[in-house]
């Protein structure tokens, strides 16, 4: 086959007997339940044929998705590698051990933890390790007991009440930050009592120096960085400057830019593995693997962190550590730290694009994989410009911005990342034509009045042809980027 100048990630090149492979297995899913062989060949055209600009979601290799659809599936595997609650989990250690190192190396991480099964999975293991190491051990060792099962009923309440309200500080919402990082609808705001650090008003970049004093104040015993909504590097050397300061742990969630860690475009300060104490991280979003988590800790924490299961998780899924497995040795190739270089490329293009058209950027710009479109320059609502965008086969989300004046449903902000578009192999120049059919159907949609006579926030008219328009031409790029070309079902 001939890709021309393209450079392709790896793994999307399909061989015709993979495509015929795959044939086959849809046509026995079909025997049994042919809705859903249907379901799964309608969300492969779906696919293909949308301009996927969701920040947090890619495409898998098909070596990647393969992985996930055996029998490693069938087995249970409670407990750590070699030290197992269920016998015959010899080919399972294997996958576990082969995980592990691969996440060890590409991340340079003295220990890593391949069995949570999601990003929030892999924050829940993360917290109650840096619980158990820094309030039950200690207790543990001031009541006289090996463990928790040894104490008293008087001790165990007493610990108990300590677990209840250590303090923890994280991005807040509207910044950027996750609801695993403290949020009250989530157990991580359950689990403790919550600060969040914010953005610089003008700037809407993070304020160190804020930062630094609000920890001195509140004396947090876990500092939590990363984001899902924040387009610019964080400077994890100064993070750890922080959290030493008040003897914080640092934990880093970098579920939405492990890929760019992978990749090798984060280096020194932005690098967060060498600066924090355990790192999470989902595998299925710019790191590009199978939907889950995982865990890097120094040893300090190894031996808290493999815990998780029973801590927090029940058996671990053989079949997706399997899968990550594949997805590490693949981002430990050149080819990813170019596929990782190209994100970047082509989210700065897109900002540009959009910034030349008259669109505004919270933060002014990007230099990660994520664009912060702020649209109440186009008179819309984050929710009418998701929605008009949609309708012209554009996928993205809304989401809000710093001090949104439209709540958190609504919102004034559409989050736009490049990982998804740069696997099928979108060019700086592509991304260029996406700023101006994103800008052509913002400039032209206009927000309804209520009968009130005051603008609606939820609904909104276009020019006819707008929408039909605006898919042809995106339906031009999709074709000149196939996705996993060559499969055909
Ligand atoms: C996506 C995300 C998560 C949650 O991942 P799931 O796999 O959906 O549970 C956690 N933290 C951050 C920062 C994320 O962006």
């Amino acid at each position: 086959m001939d890709w021309g100048h393209r450079r392709l990630p790896p793994g999307v090149i399909v061989t015709e007997q993979l495509s015929s492979a795959y044939q086959t297995l849809l046509s026995a899913i079909e025997a049994v339940e042919p809705r859903i062989a249907q379901a799964t060949r309608d969300e492969l055209t779906d696919q293909r044929a949308s301009l996927k600009l969701i920040a947090s979601e890619n495409y898998a290799s098909l070596p990647v998705l393969a992985t996930m659809g055996t029998w490693l599936s069938d087995k249970y595997a409670e407990g750590t590698v070699g030290h197992r609650f269920y016998a015959g989990c010899q080919n399972v250690d294997v996958v576990e051990s082969v995980a592990a190192e691969h996440a060890r190396e590409l991340f340079g991480a003295e220990y890593a933890y391949v069995q949570p099964h999601s990003g929030i999975d892999a924050n829940l293991t993360a917290y109650w390790a840096i619980l158990a190491h820094h309030v039950e051990t200690p207790a543990l060792a001031e009541f006289g007991a090996k463990n928790v099962s040894e104490l008293s009923e008087a001790d165990w309440e007493t610990l108990r009440a300590r677990f209840g309200n250590q303090r923890l500080l994280g991005m807040s919402l509207d910044a950027g930050g996750h609801l695993t990082h403290g949020f009250r609808p989530n157990v991580s705001g359950k689990m403790f009592h919550q600060r969040s650090y914010g953005t610089d008003p003008e700037t809407q970049l993070l304020d160190y120096d804020a930062l630094a004093k609000q920890a001195a104040e509140f004396k947090p015993l876990v500092i939590v960085a990363g984001y899902s909504a924040y387009p610019r590097r964080v400077n994890f050397a100064r993070m750890r400057e922080i959290a030493d300061q008040v003897g914080a742990v640092l934990m880093v969630d970098m579920a939405h830019f492990a890929g760019l860690v992978a990749g090798k475009v984060f280096q020194g300060e932005e690098n967060p593995v060498p600066w924090a104490d355990v790192v999470t991280t989902t595998t299925h979003k710019s790191l590009r693997g199978p939907r889950g988590g995982l865990v890097l800790a120094t040893k300090d924490y190894a031996a808290d962190v493999d815990r998780g299961c029973p801590m927090v998780l029940g058996g671990p899924l053989s079949h997706v550590m399997a899968a990550k497995a594949v997805a590490l040795a693949e981002a430990r190739t050149e080819a990813f730290q170019d596929y990782a270089h190209r994100v970047v490329d082509n989210a700065r293009a897109l900002a540009e694009g959009l910034l030349k058209r008259g669109g505004k950027l919270v933060t002014g710009g990007t230099d990660n994989h994520i664009v912060l479109l702020d649209v109440t320059g186009f008179g819309l609502t984050g929710r009418q410009a998701e929605s008009a965008l949609l309708d012209a086969g554009i996928v993205t989300n809304r989401n809000s911005v710093p001090n949104d004046p439209n709540g958190a449903w609504y919102t004034s902000g559409v989050r736009l990342g490049t990982p998804a578009l740069t696997s099928r192999g979108f060019t700086t120049s592509d991304m260029d034509e996406v700023a101006a059919m994103i800008t052509d159907v913002l400039t032209a949609t206009e927000p309804t009045t209520t009968k009130e006579g005051k603008p609606g926030k939820a609904k909104y008219t276009m020019p006819e042809n707008l929408a039909s328009t605006t898919q042809d031409r995106a339906a031009k790029l999709l074709e000149m980027r196939p996705l996993y070309p060559g499969l055909d079902l």
